[in-house]
């Protein structure tokens, strides 16, 4: 196991604990979080399950020596639907593209959020500008706010979305505790694929990451996007180029998430499906990514801390912040408030953000260039 990997792994598990602790909250206090009535109180007993091949068409995604992105991801998702259906009674299985069509971001999430999806699976290859990387990642959306960017994952830059599609698709965004559990639930899928992969692939896994990209950050149902291996590496692409290790990705696949949906609707069952996501959420705390560090120098008032992964019980305060800010530094996650020009605006309006629930907030400066912040404390008694 490399350092990297075991990096990941206590990573990932602190995540475990702290989401189960917030879900335990969840199911037992309600006045940290408020679950809606559910999507999922209609479940029928049948899971409907979104498989999304990335790039298409004109999008050939990245590229290897001998295939592009977009023919092999569509491979192996034909091959995974087929493998989820052989083996669950239970799995509708509806598919973005099923050809070499380009299929915009917008409307791979719209596809998934209006059809009702239960879970969504966003199935990509990787590149690396070094030969030797290999192994397969797996992606979890996050809370939107986690970072203020939605490009592509790859940076091709093909499927930034605009402002107005941006727009229209904050209709599908869910309140920030619908977020946690559907985070939750994401990083136990990720979780299991990573695992599957590791147990069943002769490549390594490189762990459960956490990102904003927009194909995860819409859409209002657990999932992930898998990156399932690296094109630039000789050995792996041919793997991924071969009829074997598609399918031998597939039934890898097709076993975690199987896993994962038998656990889902245990906890559905056992928790008396008050552990639900609704979808017919009404509009939230208006959440916008703040860049701030745009200027050169800048400030900001943090409202809370919260180590290695941004998880915190989003109590009824947060709702009255109009913009939160999360940046990482090491394994901490700071969340700020506000974009101020000097420490003085910044201090003009602390007084304003204790008043909302936050008595231990303070200003600090934020540096473009510099990763670490000076923080400036102005207050007593902090
Ligand atoms: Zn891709």
């Amino acid at each position: 196991m490399t350092l990297l990997t075991q990096v990941y792994r206590s990573v990932f598990l602190s995540y475990i604990v702290l989401f189960s602790h917030s879900i335990l909250n969840a199911q037992y206090d309600n006045r940290n979080l408020t679950f809606h009535q559910s999507s999922l109180s209609s479940f029928d007993g049948t899971f409907d399950v979104v498989i999304d091949p990335g790039h298409g068409g004109s999008d050939k995604g990245c590229t290897g020596s001998i295939c592009h992105e977009k023919d092999v991801v569509l491979e192996l998702a034909l091959e995974l639907g087929k493998s989820l259906q052989m083996q669950n009674h239970n799995i509708r299985v509806h598919y973005t593209r099923t050809s070499d069509e380009f299929v915009s971001l917008a409307d791979r999430i719209k596809f998934a959020n209006d059809l009702g999806g239960d879970l969504f699976l966003s199935l990509h290859f990787n590149a690396d500008s070094h030969q030797y990387v290999n192994g397969s990642e797996t992606y979890v959306g996050g809370l939107d706010f986690v970072h203020a960017h939605d490009e592509d994952h790859h940076g091709h830059g093909h499927s930034i979305i605009d402002n107005a599609t941006k727009q229209e698709l904050k209709k599908y965004e869910l309140n920030n505790s619908d977020k946690m559990v559907v985070l939750k639930q994401s990083l136990d899928l990720a979780a299991m694929i990573e695992g599957g992969f590791e147990r069943d692939l002769p490549f390594k896994s490189r762990g459960v990451k956490e990102a904003g990209f927009a194909v995860l950050k819409y859409i209002n149902m657990p999932g992930a996007l898998i990156e399932a291996g690296f094109l630039t590496n000789k050995k792996q692409e041919k793997f991924i180029n071969s009829k074997e290790g598609i399918q031998e990705m597939s039934t890898c696949l097709s076993n975690s998430v199987t896993a994962f949906l038998s656990d889902l609707e245990q906890q559905y069952h056992s928790l008396n499906r008050s552990l639900v996501v609704t979808k017919n959420h009404k509009q939230k705390p208006v959440v916008t990514n703040i860049p701030i560090n745009k200027e050169p120098k800048s400030f900001a008032i943090k409202v809370a801390s919260s180590a290695k992964m941004p998880i915190l019980n989003f109590d009824k305060k947060w709702d009255n912040l109009k913009a939160i800010t999360v940046k990482k530094s090491g394994n901490t996650f700071h969340y700020l408030t506000g974009q101020y020009d000097s420490p003085e605006d910044a201090k003009a309006q602390l007084t304003v953000i204790r008043g909302l629930g936050f008595e231990h907030a303070y200003v600090t400066e934020i540096k473009s260039s510099s990763p670490k912040r000076k923080a400036i404390k102005y207050t007593a008694g902090d």
